[in-house]
């Protein structure tokens, strides 16, 4: 088909839910890497081996009786255990049976919450820059995304939030800690979303912690933990972040049972269950895995990127979480940061992740995101090359 008649047929016969979306910049600059065979700092995945531990665990079961469907909700061995870690890490008691939903994902769980509680014509505040799951998420449920920008530092803007609120706002999306730019929301960000969520009781939030062990300045404040609000929150977590799996997609979802109750229905028919073995291998791996020491390992590495680029020309963000580093490239260059971030893989050999795209209206500060859940050797290796430029 030519590309006007595409156009055409997608508009006006198909008639497109997402007319203007296309594929993902991580799909885009991994792909871009590899053609260039550029070191890969963007898309957001561990390249350092798995834990040993899991990898036994796996060797073991794969050959076991584990292969068949899960019950709906999940294995409820893993539903126990999540249960247990919530109490010991949030001190949050939540119900196995009623509370908690594995998901193939934390896409999914995005995208089962919002195509629950979203009904036509129905607003959902989404922070810029933001994660690209979001407003996809909202356009099939038929709803419309009001995207509201982060301060320039990156941190909440109340002033915005609260005046972006509407008698048809019926969810705010929260990234904490931040993907991309490596913020995280301090006890003052929350009390200042209870005090205008509080004259909004009808307003749902779907807090996206899949960095939840990724926190450096100070630990993560989750909205488990805060009881004004988790009575109408749904939290959404992965185990492809915290256990360093991210190609096992599996994640879950913490609600109060009035809510689980609802988005259960839509889980059912969307993949009734997650696959069995690595919910099998994750609920024997989380007796031995330790999740304090994830946020060790990931300010090590965080430092050591920021140490080994700290004389070169790009200008570092602060981080305080997630396994993201934003730089500013003020110094070098005044192309725009698609242009720039192509120019990076294709003349220098590093990929990276233009911050631009996570905006509405593509806000463009010449900043870049790089993933350092990196070996060391992929870091120093990186950044001998953006030393140079
Ligand atoms: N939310 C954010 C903020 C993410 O960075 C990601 C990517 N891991 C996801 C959701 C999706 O997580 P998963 O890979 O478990 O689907
Ligand atoms: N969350 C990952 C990132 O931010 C990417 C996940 C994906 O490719 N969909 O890079």
């Amino acid at each position: 088909m030519k590309k006007l008649e595409r156009v055409y047929f997608l508009y006006f016969c198909v008639m497109s839910k997402l007319p203007n979306i296309t594929t993902s910049i991580f799909s885009v600059m991994s792909q871009l890497a590899n053609e260039h065979g550029a070191i890969n700092l963007s898309q957001g995945f561990p390249n350092f081996p798995e834990d040993e531990r899991l990898l036994q665990i796996s060797e073991r079961l794969i050959r076991s009786n584990i292969h068949q469907y899960t019950p709906m909700a999940g294995l409820p061995s893993l539903l126990e255990k999540i249960a247990n870690q919530t109490l010991k890490q949030y001190g949050r008691k939540v119900n196995t049976a009623s509370e908690i939903l594995i998901t193939a994902g934390a896409t999914q769980g995005v995208f089962t919450a919002i195509n629950t509680f979203v009904n036509q014509g129905d607003e959902v505040l989404i922070l810029d820059p933001s994660y690209d799951s979001y407003e996809p998420s909202v356009l099939v449920a038929g709803g419309k995304p009001v995207r509201v920008s982060l301060n320039d530092d990156y941190t909440p803007n109340f002033n915005r939030i609260e005046s972006a609120i509407s008698t048809k706002t019926k969810m705010i999306v929260i990234n904490n800690p931040h993907n991309p730019t490596g913020r995280i929301w301090t006890e003052q960000d929350f009390e200042a979303l209870e005090t205008i969520l509080e004259k909004h009781p009808q307003i749902l939030i779907l807090g996206d912690e899949v960095y939840e062990y990724i926190t450096f300045s100070q630990p993560h404040i989750s909205f488990n933990t805060r009881p004004k609000l988790v009575e109408r929150t749904i939290i959404a977590s992965s185990f492809g972040k915290s256990l360093h799996v991210t190609g096992w997609k599996v994640g879950y979802l913490i609600a109060p049972e009035h809510l689980m109750f609802e988005m259960k229905k839509v889980h059912q028919f969307l993949v009734f269950s997650v696959n069995s073995f690595s919910q099998h291998a994750i609920s024997e791996y989380l007796d031995v895995v330790d999740f304090s020491e994830v946020s060790k390992m990931y300010q090590r590495k965080r430092d050591l990127f920021q140490n080994l680029i700290k004389n070169s020309r790009f200008e570092l963000m602060p981080c305080d979480g997630t396994y993201f580093q934003v730089v500013n490239y003020n110094q070098i260059s005044n192309k725009n940061d698609v242009d720039f971030a192509k120019e990076l893989i294709v003349n220098h050999g590093v990929a990276s992740i233009p911050i631009s795209v996570f905006y509405n209206d593509a806000t463009d500060r010449h900043m870049l995101r790089f993933c350092f859940a990196k070996t060391d050797e992929t870091l120093i290796a990186a950044t001998e090359k953006l030393n140079q430029i």
